[in-house]
């Protein structure tokens, strides 16, 4: 079965009287465990098609699936539920809070859902390279380290899928590879699937599936 699943998903936007095709007729299915890349140029829908995944958006037209459950006409305060416990986001700016230490960070997840996971923790800050890190605040880390931390953030609530945007753009070519590898392992070792907003064809390749998205039209692209 499919995590996720678009069924001719369309979105438009009104900018005074021009509309905005931001998304055409689209169709996307996202099995378990696939790494997925999407890239574009800037204003081709990216963003666009990440926020509706992300179900911080609504289609204009369409269906969106998530775990074979419609959508569509959930209320805000179930999308925002299914979104907390079902998706994590990453982003370029790696979205840290600064004045939080680094094992603070994951404190805030703790006080919505009111259960701790230290072990798992412990398991994410070792396996992500940032145990030696934990007590320092964002400012003090490296691109790369923010990133990592990022990831182990996401991680924590165990989603069943994680979309990136941009999660290497900051990130010189050695330490994006290394986020792209943590990624993948991400992919391999539960069962969650990441889908990643890139400019990098480079990243993209190191993917299972790369789709092209142009004005707006996502087409897959052969590897
Ligand atoms: P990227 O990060 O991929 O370069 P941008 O965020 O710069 O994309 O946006 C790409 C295009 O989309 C730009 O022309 C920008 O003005 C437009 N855009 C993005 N968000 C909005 C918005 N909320 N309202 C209107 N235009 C937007
Ligand atoms: P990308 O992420 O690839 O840069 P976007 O999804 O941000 O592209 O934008 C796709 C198109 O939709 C662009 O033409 C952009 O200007 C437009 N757009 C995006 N968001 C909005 C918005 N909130 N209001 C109006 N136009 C938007």
């Amino acid at each position: 079965m499919s995590i996720m699943k678009l069924e001719n998903v369309s979105k438009e936007f009104k900018d005074g009287t021009t509309k905005i095709q931001a998304l055409k007729q689209t169709n996307l299915e996202i099995e378990e465990n696939q790494f997925v890349a999407i890239i574009g140029p800037s204003g081709s829908g990216k963003s666009t098609l990440l926020t509706i995944l992300g179900l911080l958006q609504k289609p204009t037209t369409g269906t969106v699936y998530l775990n074979g459950e419609k959508i569509n006409e959930q209320q805000e305060k179930d999308k925002a539920k299914l979104r907390f416990d079902k998706i994590g986001f990453i982003f370029q700016s790696s979205n840290l809070i600064p004045f939080l230490k680094v094992k603070e960070q994951f404190r805030l997840i703790d006080k919505i859902t009111h259960k701790p996971k230290e072990e798992y923790l412990n398991e994410l800050f070792e396996k992500l390279d940032i145990d030696s890190i934990k007590n320092k605040y964002v400012n003090q880390l490296s691109g790369g380290q923010r990133q990592r931390v990022a990831i182990a953030r996401a991680l924590y609530n165990e989603p069943t899928i994680i979309l990136a945007d941009e999660p290497t753009a900051s990130l010189d070519s050695d330490k994006a590879y290394e986020v792209i590898d943590l990624l993948a392992n991400v992919v391999k070792e539960g069962k969650r699937s990441v889908i990643m907003v890139t400019h990098d064809i480079r990243m993209a390749k190191k993917c299972d599936v790369i789709y092209e998205i142009s004005d707006g039209e996502l087409k897959r692209k052969e590897l």
